[in-house]
């Protein structure tokens, strides 16, 4: 693959990087505005409003539409769902060019937020943005709203100079990235597919070159109930639980062991990431509980299929359990909802990733790297099922998922000018 060393050169840095000096109130507004929105999983809707207004406002069309389960359950990449809302859709704004003669690409971001946590640890409420030493602090700033930010003024600041792209350029704003993904796989199953496609994951302005595969799952153990006097007859759901975790647990280690650690991942430590994320059981104190349900979240390797892990998982608890004498007398059963993901690798020599690194380097004058993630982002479905050349390169935030969360406002503003960049060359430009 030749390599691209140099940019064509439209003339037009110094008029696109005049125009984002201009525009980093209104950027940051932008990004205030939507944190606002507090698009929880099944509370898009406000949210989504405000973009399509806003992808109305660019001249683009808007494609809106909710995921339709019955059908996208037999498509590849489908997770089973963890919910069913109403005012739950996907917006796709779509630039049709006059000239054709460029590449397509799509910009692809989710909007929903992960929950808040205990709320009363927020410096802040997370709902009510504030700005602090150049940072905008809320739950959602950074995974992903700015990102989403990123790519939408990307287009803009194209636009008010007077040109837009010269390929197909789909913005999507997605849901469910942070528990199916079947947002972005409803998106492709819908006909969306571009030479290339990019996610501004907040990711410090790295290029992902490879996601771990992600699977969660629900363990429901149960014990004998007995009353707490006779606490030796019965066996503790809770505490069984505990020790069903503790094997678990023994399993990452083993897989996060460097013989078993696939290639992309040499270089990062425990990219193996098992999470106890929610437990409920028990009846009250007096009693020794009957039943305890446990959701865990587990990370495997790319090229490991989902089926081949839930096979491992299985076998390696029952062989654990059977020789645990804690656990004689209880019983477990697994059933898998939410993430389903394969992990993926990026082919970083790629045309694509050769051009974002140059056009990051180029324009801000500092070199990028590659970042091989233990989580996973919607990549996969376009690199996976898709075969759409897909990778993440987003700006630098804090705290994503944690207690106040937040986003560097000049990280932003330099990712979305590299975008925009990116998309004068990679599209090519005809005036608008
Ligand atoms: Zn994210």
């Amino acid at each position: 693959m030749e390599k691209i060393n140099k940019t064509q050169d439209y003339g037009l840095t110094q008029e696109i990087n005049a125009v984002y000096e201009e525009q980093r109130d209104e950027i940051t507004s932008f990004i205030c505005d939507l944190i606002k929105h507090p698009s929880l999983l099944g509370h898009e809707d406000s949210a989504q409003n405000f973009i399509e207004e806003t992808f109305v406002n660019l001249g683009l069309d808007i494609d809106r539409f909710s995921i339709n389960h019955d059908e996208l359950k037999n498509v590849e990449g489908y997770s089973p769902s963890v919910g069913d809302w109403d005012g739950h859709d996907n917006i796709v704004g779509i630039h049709s060019p006059k000239s054709q003669n460029g590449k397509s690409l799509i910009l692809n971001g989710h909007i929903d937020v992960v929950p808040v946590g205990a709320d009363d640890l927020w410096s802040s409420p997370p709902f009510s943005p504030t700005i602090k030493d150049g940072r905008i602090y809320g739950r959602g700033g950074g995974d992903m709203k700015a990102g989403i930010a990123a790519y939408i003024y990307a287009f803009k600041t194209l636009k008010k100079i007077g040109y837009r792209p010269a390929g197909h350029v789909f913005l999507q704003s997605v849901v469910e990235e942070e528990c199916t993904g079947n947002g972005a796989l409803a998106c492709l199953h819908r006909g969306y597919k571009a030479d290339a496609a990019i996610i501004p994951e907040p990711f410090n302005e790295t290029i992902m070159s490879a996601q771990m595969g992600v699977m969660w799952l629900q363990i429901e153990v149960t014990g004998k109930p007995a009353h707490v006097l006779h606490d030796t007859m019965g066996n503790n759901a809770i505490e069984a639980a505990f020790s069903i975790w503790e094997h678990l647990k023994g399993l990452a280690r083993l897989w996060n062991d460097k013989n078993h650690t696939h290639t992309a991942f040499h270089d990062v430590t425990a990219p193996v990431k098992f999470n106890l994320g929610k437990i409920s059981g028990g009846e009250w104190a007096s009693s020794v509980p009957t039943r305890c349900v446990i959701d865990i979240r587990c990370g495997f390797f790319p090229g490991q299929s989902p089926q081949e892990v839930r096979q491992l998982i299985e076998d390696y608890l029952n062989v654990a359990t059977e020789r645990d004498t804690n656990l004689k007398s209880i019983n477990h059963a697994i059933t898998y909802r939410g993430f389903q993901s394969p992990g993926c690798v990026v082919d970083t020599n790629s045309e694509f990733i050769n051009l974002l690194s140059n056009t990051h380097e180029s324009h801000l004058g500092r070199p990028t790297e590659l970042f091989a993630s233990a989580a996973t982002t919607d990549v996969r479905t376009f690199q996976l099922y898709g075969h759409i050349p897909a990778t993440c390169y987003g700006p630098e935030a804090l705290n994503i998922h944690g207690i106040d969360e937040s986003v560097s406002i000049q990280s932003t503003m330099d990712v979305s000018r590299v975008l925009c960049h990116f998309m004068t060359q990679w599209c090519g430009i005809e005036k608008s």
